[in-house]
C-alpha cells in the first residue's frame, strides 16, 4: 500500500465513524465521484426494463431499443450518419440445422462413428446450402492451423488442404509452451481463437475444419461448446471475403485421441510436433463424413450511428461503441416467460454511448476531429453488427484514429484500478495510463489474458481492420472496500452473466460507471483534439493492416 492510499484509508475511517454517528443505517464511505451523466440511471433502467423484452435483434423488443436510441440521439442533437438516418441496416439470417448424422471416420481398416452433441458439434455457415454433405473427405492434422507472418509461423506451408478436412488444436503454440519465446506466451493471440482457425482453414481452401476441444487451452468445458453450437445460429446475410468452409465443428478430446490412435499416432505425439517451428501437417490416412440439412430465415436489424463533425479535421474519426442487443426472452417448460434484461450486459454500455454523446455536445468548443457514436446489434450472436460495420464502414477505417468499446461496465462502485483487456497491444495504453492517473487510478492488465477476451466483443471488429481500440473497465480494487467485497461482487457478476438475473439490484453503485465514463470521455477528448494516430505495438497481429492502410488517410 502506498502512502497516499494509507492517508485515504484514514479519511475513510473518519468519514465512516462520522457517518455512523450521523445515520443509524450508514453506507460505506467513498471518494466523491462527480456525476458524469444525469440521465445515466434512467437510460439503463429503461433499456433493461421488461418492456424491452431482453433486446433481441429482429424482435419487437429489439426494434423498441433501436427507436429509443434514435430518439435520444436526435434529442441531444447528434447528426445521423447514414444518408440522413441513424440506422445502418444489418442483414441477418438464422440458420437452423436438422437431421444431423453421426460423424463417420473411416480408414486404416476401421470405421468409427461419433455422436452429435456428446462427441462432436458441426454446423455450416455457408449460405444457400439446404443439404450439407461432407463425403469421405481426407483428414489432415494441421497443428494449430495458424498462418502468422509476424511470428514467423505457418502451419499450412507446403501443404495443399483443398477439399480436405483439417483437424486443429485450440489456442496457440505460445499458450502450449507458456513462454513468450512463441507468440505472446500465455496470453492468447487472435491466432488462438477458434473463429480465426475456421477463417484460415477457409482461406486455405479446406472443405471442413474440426477443432479438438481441450478444456484448459479453450478456457471452457465441452458443455459450453455443445450448448452454444446447438440450435439456430444467427449469421450475417452477406457475402464474406472468403467463402467459409462447408463444415465447421468441434470434436471432444477423447474423440481425437481415438482417431489419432487408429491412425497409428497419438494426440500427445502430434501436439508435441505442433509446437515445433518446423512442424508440417500430417495426413491421417482417414476420411470424415457427415451430413445435415440447413433451413434459413432472413431478417434485418440495425446499428444506430450518429456523429459530431470535427471542427478542424472532420475526415478523422474517434469512435465510441457498445452493443445494444442482448439475449431476448424464452418461455420455460412451465410456460413462464423469462426475460434476459441484460442490465449490465449491455444496457450500461449503450447508456454510456448516449451519455458520452451528450457530454461532447455540451462542450463550448467542438473537438477538432469527428466523434462517432455507435450502438451496434447482434453482438451476442457473434459480433455480427460490428462485423458488418467493419466490412461496410460508414466512416473510412484508415482514417478512424481509435475507439473505445463499452461492454458490461462496472456497476459495483468506483475503483482505484482500471483493468485493461488486451493490455500491451497498442499505444492506447499510454492514453489510458495518463488519463487514469489524472483520476488517481492505475491501469492493470486483465486477469485472464489466456482467455482471449480481446477477441470477444465489438472492438475486435474494428481491430481486425487495423483500428486500435480500447476495451477497459473499472478493475477490482474498489475504493473503500476490502478484498472480500471484490470477491463477492466478482461472484455476483459471474452468477448473473447471461442469465435473467442480470438486472439492476441492491449491489449496484452508479459511481463506478460515472468514474469510467469520465475516463473514456477524457481519452476521446484528448485524441479528438490531437494529430496523433496511435498504432499497435510492433509484432501485434493487427499492426500490418494498420501500416498497409496508412496511405489511405485523407490528410
Ligand atoms: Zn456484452
Amino acid at each position: 500500500m502506498d502512502y497516499s492510499n494509507s492517508i485515504r484509508h484514514w479519511q475513510y475511517l473518519i468519514l465512516f465513524i462520522a457517518a455512523g454517528i450521523l445515520f443509524s443505517k450508514c453506507a460505506p464511505a467513498e471518494d466523491e465521484i462527480e456525476v458524469f451523466c444525469e440521465n445515466l440511471q434512467e437510460y439503463i433502467e429503461t433499456l433493461s426494463s421488461n418492456e424491452f423484452e431482453g433486446r433481441a435483434p429482429s424482435t419487437p423488443g429489439g426494434e423498441k431499443t433501436v427507436e429509443y436510441i434514435e430518439k435520444h440521439f436526435n434529442r441531444i442533437g447528434l447528426t445521423p450518419a447514414v444518408n440522413g438516418s441513424y440506422r445502418q441496416t444489418v442483414p441477418l439470417v438464422e440458420i437452423t440445422p436438422s437431421n444431423i448424422s453421426d460423424l463417420q471416420v473411416r480408414g486404416s481398416g476401421s470405421e468409427m462413428s461419433f455422436e452429435y452433441h456428446d462427441e462432436m458439434m458441426v454446423n455450416s455457415v455457408r449460405l444457400g446450402k439446404e443439404e450439407v454433405k461432407l463425403d469421405n473427405s481426407e483428414l489432415v492434422f494441421v497443428g494449430y492451423g495458424v498462418n502468422a507472418p509476424e511470428y514467423n509461423w505457418n502451419d499450412y506451408e507446403n501443404v495443399d488442404v483443398e477439399g480436405k478436412t483439417v483437424v486443429i488444436l485450440v489456442n496457440d503454440p505460445g499458450f502450449a509452451i507458456g513462454d513468450e519465446e512463441l507468440f505472446t506466451g500465455h496470453a492468447m493471440t487472435y491466432y488462438g481463437r477458434w473463429t480465426y482457425k475456421f477463417e484460415e482453414a477457409a482461406r486455405q481452401g479446406a472443405e471442413a475444419a474440426l477443432i479438438v476441444h481441450q478444456t484448459e487451452p479453450a478456457g471452457y468445458e465441452w458443455n459450453v461448446v455443445s450448448s452454444s453450437w446447438s440450435g439456430p445460429n444467427l449469421e450475417l446475410d452477406a457475402e464474406r471475403e472468403t467463402t467459409p468452409v462447408l463444415v465447421e465443428g468441434w470434436i471432444q478430446k477423447n474423440v481425437a485421441e481415438e482417431i489419432f490412435q487408429k491412425a497409428g499416432t497419438s494426440l500427445q505425439e502430434l501436439s508435441e510436433k505442433a509446437i515445433q517451428r518446423d512442424f508440417t501437417p500430417v495426413s491421417l490416412d482417414m476420411t470424415a463424413s457427415v451430413s445435415f440439412n440447413n433451413s434459413y430465415h432472413t431478417s434485418e436489424s440495425h446499428n444506430v450511428i450518429g456523429y459530431i463533425e470535427g471542427s478542424k479535421h472532420p475526415d478523422e474519426y474517434f469512435v465510441y461503441m457498445a452493443h445494444w442487443d442482448h439475449l431476448g426472452k424464452v418461455e420455460t417448460e412451465e410456460g413462464e416467460v423469462e426475460i434476459y434484461n441484460g442490465a449490465v450486459d449491455n444496457a450500461t454500455g449503450t447508456a454510456g454511448v448516449i451519455c458520452l454523446a451528450e457530454k461532447f455536445l455540451s462542450l463550448e468548443e467542438t473537438p477538432e476531429r469527428t466523434l462517432v457514436f455507435m450502438a451496434v446489434t447482434a453482438e451476442e450472436s457473434g459480433l455480427l453488427g460490428s462485423r458488418y460495420y467493419g466490412e461496410n464502414p460508414v466512416f473510412p477505417l484508415p482514417s478512424t484514429v481509435a475507439g473505445i468499446n463499452m461492454d458490461a461496465l462496472n456497476v459495483y462502485g468506483p475503483t482505484h484500478d482500471v483493468s485493461v483487456v488486451g493490455y500491451g497491444s497498442s499505444d492506447l495504453d499510454n492514453y489510458l495510463r495518463e488519463h487514469a492517473r489524472a483520476q488517481n487510478r492505475r491501469i492493470e492488465p486483465e486477469e485472464h489474458p489466456e482467455r482471449g477476451y480481446y477477441y470477444r466483443s465489438d472492438h475486435f471488429s474494428m481491430a481486425r481492420h487495423g483500428v486500435p481500440m480500447i476495451y477497459a473497465n473499472g478493475g477490482s480494487d474498489y475504493i473503500g472496500r476490502d478484498e472480500e467485497y471484490s470477491e463477492m461482487v466478482a461472484e455476483d457478476y459471474n452468477s448473473r452473466y447471461h442469465m435473467p438475473s442480470d438486472v439492476i439490484h441492491d449491489l449496484w453503485n452508479f459511481d463506478g460507471l460515472h468514474q469510467d465514463l469520465w475516463l473514456f470521455f477524457s481519452i476521446g477528448e484528448d485524441l479528438a483534439n490531437s494529430d496523433n494516430f496511435p498504432n499497435w505495438v510492433e509484432g501485434n497481429e493487427f499492426r500490418a493492416i494498420r501500416d498497409e492502410t496508412e496511405h489511405k488517410r485523407r490528410r
